[in-house]
């Protein structure tokens, strides 16, 4: 899992000896194909020395080639994709898999480690967080990528409810709730430390109707943007491991829903000459013209193509010189030379879309773009 602790960690390494960063794309389809991720390294290696000038950087990834390629070769973890750090002498070594989201394979050679694909996966990850919450206590689950990170448990002392009748007991029962709002308080208190210390970015509020309800208008505008559903929990009777199991499949809905909703429009934008365009060869003119605001992808799709490495050209066809400057071309799977140029030189989203909304797109060609203009 990509933390903002590791990224933060990863941003402070430093060594003036060249730290390589190589991000390789794992294809899961080609997991037993040998060497597949020491082919992918090494192409993306012999892209970096093309259009690297500086010699010690040269020096530098070749210092480090022989670990990074041993790694790969008894790499057995699978995932979509690693990313790996090192720096011999300054005793650099690091290795993120990423699990879900999209990394091309991309290497760079410099002074700090080239961390913004990673930064941009883990902003974009899906991190659902689940609040439990009653009258006078509530339970936070982080969760990411299936696996619960962090739990948080708090409590408020909260005066019990008794029946006697009348005006004192009226009386009292408003003192009781003034306690329960200060309890709500505190639960909002968390949940925005929360956010800002993990960056979860979808929420899902559980626990009794009533405290439910209570909550959900307390929130700020902030926080209730990432809510993408609310389920009733008998506290008594139910398991975290049952509430955790109700609030996940709330959440495969929600992506479910969502990218649906993303690929429809897509299709329809592109049919209807709107800012958006479908298949690989229109979706690489408007990356090569910088047009691309959020980049597409069916979960698993590639392409085989060439790309030229001095001017950054790339097609969905077969050359051995670029068309564009003449200079030598390699064969290379151009969906992630599409996404390496949507990440590193427009800023673009990129989403992956899985299940249902992955079929529809496989039908029209596997990616697209929505455009900036
Ligand atoms: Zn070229």
């Amino acid at each position: 899992m990509v933390s903002r602790d590791l990224l933060q960690r990863l941003a402070s390494l430093q060594s003036s000896e060249g730290i390589v960063s190589a991000y390789v794309r794992l294809d899961s389809r080609l997991m037993y194909t040998a060497n597949q991720p020491v082919m992918k390294f090494k192409g993306g290696a012999k892209r970096f020395l093309r259009h690297n000038k500086e010699r010690r950087w040269a020096e530098a990834l070749e210092r480090e080639e022989q670990r990074i390629v041993s790694f790969l070769q008894d790499w057995k973890g699978g995932g979509r994709g690693l990313a790996i750090f090192a720096c011999t002498p300054a005793d650099i070594w690091e290795v993120v898999p990423v699990e879900r989201a999209y990394i091309p394979t991309h290497i760079a050679v410099d002074t700090t480690p080239d961390i913004f694909i990673l930064a941009r996966v883990a902003d974009e990850y899906p991190r659902l967080l689940t609040v439990v919450v009653q009258r006078d206590r509530a339970r936070l689950y982080l969760v990411e990528t299936g696996r619960l990170q962090d739990v948080e448990k708090l409590r408020t002392l909260v005066p019990g409810r008794h029946d006697q009748g009348g005006w004192a007991q009226a009386r009292y029962q408003r003192h009781i709730e003034e306690h329960v709002d200060r309890h709500l308080k505190r639960v909002l208190g968390e949940l925005q430390e929360f956010r800002q210390r993990t960056g979860y970015n979808r929420l899902v509020v559980a626990g009794p109707r009533e405290v439910v309800a209570r909550l959900l208008d307390a929130l700020p505008n902030d926080l209730r943007e990432l809510v993408i559903g609310t389920t009733e929990v008998d506290v008594k009777h139910e398991s975290d491991e049952e509430v955790l199991g109700d609030a996940h499949r709330i959440w495969q809905e929600h992506e479910r829903k969502v990218e649906k909703r993303l690929v429809k429009q897509l299709v329809e934008e592109a049919q209807g000459e709107g800012q958006a365009v479908l298949g690989i060869e229109r979706t690489i003119d408007a990356l090569l013209q910088e047009r691309v605001r959020l980049l597409v992808l069916a979960d698993g799709v590639t392409r085989d193509g060439s790309a030229c490495d001095s001017c950054g050209f790339f097609a969905a066809e077969e050359f051995q010189r670029c068309p564009a400057c003449g200079a030598e071309a390699s064969p290379t799977d151009v969906v992630e030379r599409a996404v390496e140029r949507a990440y590193l030189s427009q800023d673009a989203t990129v989403e992956v879309v899985f299940d249902e909304a992955r079929e529809w797109l496989l039908a029209h060609g596997g990616i697209g773009a929505f455009l900036r203009y």
